[in-house]
């Protein structure tokens, strides 16, 4: 397998530390809101990342943080007049449900800041017993940039050129910083700032601390794959180098791997250009798994431009495979008997098909190209795989399909989906039920319904109903 480090620009042989093994981690995302679209794409990648090692037999252990203390965080806080721990709460919630839709399978662990403050002061007291941080007077402790030698090695950038330009770098903190280089790893609070006590004031850590941490916690000192969207290489990811490989004393991640950004209609998504989707709104529109399946159509170092024409296309084409397989579904209950000699022919071809989509996917998770052989897959078992075919090359054909469309996160299986007026009329026997007094009934109906994604509000106006 080939992947492409960021590190040396160049695709590199794939060798895990520990044979049979992969240890990945993956900066999620600060919730303050609804993820959105863009913030959906490393997850989508890194999720298929991790199914297609798997698929090779790899034990994958994969971290992913919740970033959960931030000045965002703050911000909606206090408009909301509530705790942090209130917003961060909430939108780690809904986050997990739009992972759960897009079938984003949950990390094995999903650490969070606030949780690792200790293991972040100790990473930190570490760093300035090792001479590569300090802290100064008002208790703000900096990562002293130039005495760790290699830094600049992922983003490629050079240290006296980040000096004389780069606004960039001048980052948050007092002007009493040794050199503008040095960056921030614990900060005095502010008025009605979330805090925590420490051996230099009360305060909360910098941003690229917990990375550092977490990985270290749940994976190790070393690990062998780092990813993130590309935006994260410079400060984010050169600045967790920094810090672990100071303390560790030891490369951090064997390869770092980069998503390239989702773009809307061609430009930078943004708030301000009023073209920004959460994955919510996205959801109300298409099943995710249209959402998931158009992400993949594209490698994942090629900027994605989202748009309505390319949905449709994605939609379009998930439909056929999903056709395909339940066409499949119908063979396989009347065929009968092994395999002919004859269709020995079609297996050989279809099997060339399964390796066409190996070889793409082990050319740097080159998902489009394994796509394709899929889409080819699917046109062949159309037209040689029908009434009169052997039971064994039905079912052979039918699982290879679901095998690698799950390797993609693609689930197979048509979804019911109620129509609304399955909805209303599920509602009103749930109506008659409440005025007959049978509330097991009752109960019964609203749970049916919520199995399906559909949740019942009892407003005033009567009975309304929403997509989960
Ligand atoms: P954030 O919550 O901003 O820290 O972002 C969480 C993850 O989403 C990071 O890996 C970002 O690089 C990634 N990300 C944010 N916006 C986009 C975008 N438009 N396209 C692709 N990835 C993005
Ligand atoms: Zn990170």
């Amino acid at each position: 397998m080939k992947i492409y480090n960021s590190v040396s620009k160049m695709k590199e042989e794939f060798v895990p530390l520990e044979p049979g093994k992969v240890k990945i981690y993956v900066c999620g995302p600060t919730v303050y809101n609804f993820i959105h679209i863009g913030n959906a794409r490393p997850m989508i990648v890194f999720d298929t990342v991790r199914r297609y090692f798997e698929y090779k037999g790899y034990q994958v252990n994969y971290v992913s943080n919740f970033t959960d203390v931030d000045d965002k965080i703050i911000k909606k806080s206090v408009e909301e007049g509530v705790d942090s721990s209130v917003i961060s709460e909430r939108y780690i919630e809904e986050c997990k449900k739009d992972m759960a839709g897009m079938n984003v399978r949950p990390a094995t662990t999903h650490p969070k800041a606030t949780q690792e403050i200790g293991g972040m002061q100790e990473m930190i007291s570490g760093l300035i017993e090792k001479g590569f941080a300090y802290p100064v007077e008002d208790g703000t402790v900096y990562y002293r940039t130039r005495k760790f030698k290699p830094y600049g090695k992922l983003s490629h950038k050079n240290l006296d050129d980040l000096q004389s330009g780069h606004r960039e770098i001048k980052v948050a903190g007092t002007s009493d910083k040794e050199d503008e280089l040095d960056f921030v790893l614990w900060k005095p609070k502010k008025e009605g700032e979330p805090y925590w006590e420490s051996p230099w004031c009360q305060g909360r850590p910098g941003w690229h601390i917990e990375c550092s941490v977490m990985a270290r916690r749940y994976l190790g000192d070393q690990i062998d794959i780092h990813a993130g969207g590309e935006d994260l290489i410079f400060p984010h990811h050169e600045n967790e180098i920094a810090q672990s490989e100071a303390y560790n004393g030891k490369e951090f991640a064997r390869y770092w791997m980069h998503n390239a950004f989702l773009n809307i209609d061609n430009k930078k998504m943004s708030k301000s250009l009023g073209n920004f989707f959460t994955v919510r709104e996205i959801s109300e529109k298409y099943d995710l798994q249209v959402l998931r399946f158009f992400m993949l159509s594209a490698h994942y170092r090629s900027p994605l431009n989202f748009s309505a024409e390319l949905m449709e296309a994605s939609k379009n084409g998930l439909e056929r495979i999903l056709t395909a397989v339940e066409r499949l579904g119908d063979l396989q209950k009347k065929a009968e008997g092994e395999l002919t000699a004859e269709e020995q022919a079609v297996k050989t071809a279809a099997e060339g098909l399964i390796a066409k989509y190996e070889a793409a996917m082990d050319d740097d998770f080159n998902t489009a190209d394994a796509i394709s052989a899929v889409f080819e897959l699917v046109k062949l078992a159309n037209t040689e795989v029908k009434d009169g075919s052997s039971k064994e090359l039905v079912d052979w054909v039918k699982a290879e399909i679901e095998n690698l469309c799950d390797v993609l996160g693609i689930i197979t299986e048509k979804k019911e989906e109620l129509l609304d007026s399955e909805i209303e009329e599920m509602i009103a026997k749930r109506q008659q039920a409440r005025k007959d007094k049978n509330f097991a009934l009752a109960d019964q109906i609203r749970n049916e319904l919520l199995e399906k994604g559909i949740v019942l509000l009892d407003t005033r106006e009567g009975v309304k109903w929403k997509k989960a």
